[in-house]
């Protein structure tokens, strides 16, 4: 199989699920688009903090300007607007343990290298910063659930963004923190024996890469939630089809029961991923509360919820004493200060109301009497 550069997500799906490595990165086969319902906050907190970061960078933080940006980014990330509020009350929390950097050193640094044992590599350095003259800094945001220790223990991230760091600045002492903006943030433990072993890890991951067939490169279900290929899967497809017949007796040595029990709770997991994704695609194309497909019958339920366009609610109020009330767009006060505003900017905002359906769900059930 080809490999361009090693970076964490391509060893990540490689480890997951080879067959997928081979239709994403060697075989380069278009995907399907699958949506994400984390990935969209997470992009809009990444552009603005390198939008806010890059026009101020130097302390203090000034929380209405990160989230003026924020309400600009939001949108333009294709993020539902349900997600802002809660989202800027995160960012209020983060932005009062922020600890500003002495200097900004970088933003969304992309750095490609050749290791000396010849693994090429690449990583994506959120922001770097200087700590001291011998010390620097790598933060990488995150807008998920705080690591374990296992999964501290197990990232891959982390020691190749260090080797990226290192890269540019070879004479410094490099740390390396998760800031998980939802909790804390999180220091990378390592040291020079460590990195060594990670380095010849590569390697191995390298090489293991570059000797796999076609034969070998086989779908491998339980990582499938974000798969952007289970439509050209023939094993999701069998998975899909009821096609697994697993069912072991208790004759059966307590190796097999185990590995059956893996191979089983891999095989629900991927089907569960599926059947929101499919239920995804389901509530998009129907129009109608409910609809019947031949022996099938499909209800959309669903609640109803108001909404204001996060744009036009900020550019109204802003320059008026209720701003900060609103910045979050809380509807209760927007509602409350609403009669403040001139007419015209009143029915702005009345205008972009919308109503929305929230935690819309569609169930399946199969007709009576048949
Ligand atoms: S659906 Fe699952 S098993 Fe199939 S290619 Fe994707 S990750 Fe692999």
């Amino acid at each position: 199989m080809r490999v361009w550069r090693l970076s964490a997500s391509n060893i990540s799906v490689f480890l997951s699920c080879p067959y997928r490595y081979k239709l994403q990165y060697n075989d380069r086969v278009p995907n399907l688009e699958v949506p994400n319902e984390y990935a969209p906050p997470g992009s809009a907190f990444h552009s603005t903090a390198e939008r806010y970061f890059s026009k101020y960078p130097n302390p203090p933080l000034d929380i209405n300007k990160f989230l003026e940006i924020l309400a600009e980014e939001f949108p333009k990330n294709g993020c539902s607007s349900s997600k802002y509020g809660d989202m800027c009350n995160v960012v209020r929390e983060w932005a009062k343990r922020f600890n500003f950097p002495k200097k900004i050193l970088a933003l969304e640094q992309k750095v490609e290298i050749d290791l000396p044992n010849g693994v090429p590599i690449l990583s994506y350095l959120d922001i770097i910063e200087e700590i001291d003259e011998d010390t620097i800094r790598v933060r990488d945001w995150k807008t998920g659930q705080i690591y374990s220790d296992d999964d501290l223990d197990d990232n891959i991230q982390a020691p190749l963004y260090i080797l990226g760091a290192k890269q540019l600045y070879p004479d410094k002492r490099v740390e390396f923190i998760f800031d998980f903006i939802k909790y804390n943030e999180v220091q990378y433990p390592y040291d020079n024996n460590q990195m060594r072993t990670f380095v010849k890890w590569l390697k191995g991951i390298y090489q293991a890469i570059l000797s796999m067939d076609e034969k070998d490169a086989k779908p491998r279900l339980g990582s499938c939630r974000f798969c952007s290929y289970s439509d050209k899967c023939p094993t999701m497809d069998k998975a899909r089809k009821g096609g697994f017949q697993i069912s072991p007796q208790t004759s059966e040595s307590l190796d097999n029961l185990i590995e059956y029990q893996y191979n089983i709770s891999n095989a629900v997991k991927s089907l569960d991923d599926e059947k929101a994704r499919l239920k995804g695609l389901i509530m998009d194309k129907m129009d109608e509360e409910t609809y019947e497909a031949g022996d099938y019958k499909a209800k959309m339920v669903r609640s109803k919820r108001t909404e204001y366009d996060t744009k036009t609610v900020i550019n109204a109020f802003r320059g008026t004493k209720y701003f900060n009330d609103i910045i979050t767009i809380d509807k209760k006060k927007v509602k409350e200060h609403l009669d403040s505003l001139p007419e015209h900017k009143k029915a702005e905002i009345e205008d972009s109301e919308k109503s929305k359906y929230q935690n819309p769900y569609v169930r399946i059930s199969k007709k009576k009497g048949r």
